[in-house]
């Protein structure tokens, strides 16, 4: 990772890797892609390698996670899903242009209609994006139980009781706290 700006957090879901590119929303909000140059090394680790990004391009990228970030939320929420936020995603994947191809191992890899394009592999993460809300993947969307971050995330887990988007950094953080809240209380 390039030295100074915040590391990625990557999960095994691609949309929601990408609204984690922005952690702690609800509190002192930390932006792990703050230059253009961030977002193609994320793509590049998400298996959606561009060769160049411009500022109007990392805008249409942040575009897109914040309008995923709210979609996934109402969807948790089973609220009505905001319209201008769905649009975003379906403007995205409309324009994108990428094709699935299957390596000879069997894996899938996406291809991009160019180099260059980043509207193409974020058409990629919109689809992604759209066939979480639409229900057509195992798993259940859920928001993460702690109090600054209430990140939208995908739950796989056999039970769908998972409470943090993350168990590393949430996850672990709550846990410290109440280990040192039960602490103060013995005598
Ligand atoms: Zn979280």
């Amino acid at each position: 990772m390039r030295a100074g700006f915040p590391d990625f957090r990557l999960g095994t879901v691609l949309a929601t890797s990408f609204t984690a590119t922005l952690t702690e929303r609800c509190g002192d909000p930390v932006e792990r892609i703050p230059t253009p140059q961030r977002l193609v090394d994320w793509l590049a680790v998400s298996g959606l390698a561009v060769e160049t990004c411009t500022a109007a391009q990392l805008g249409l990228a942040r575009e897109l996670r914040e309008s995923i970030h709210a979609v996934a939320t109402a969807a948790a929420l089973q609220d009505a899903l905001p319209a201008a936020a769905v649009q975003v995603l379906n403007d995205r994947s409309v324009q994108g242009r990428a094709a699935a191809v299957l390596t000879p191992e069997g894996h899938r890899r996406w291809q991009l209609g160019s180099a260059s394009s980043v509207e193409d592999a974020l058409g990629v993460i919109a689809a992604d994006a759209i066939g979480i809300v639409a229900g057509e993947r195992d798993g259940k969307l859920a928001l993460c139980a702690s109090p600054t971050c209430r990140a939208a995330f995908f739950d796989t887990s056999q039970s769908r009781t998972r409470k943090w988007c993350d168990m590393n950094t949430c996850g672990n953080r709550q846990k410290k706290a109440r280990f040192h809240a039960n602490q103060r209380k013995k005598p």
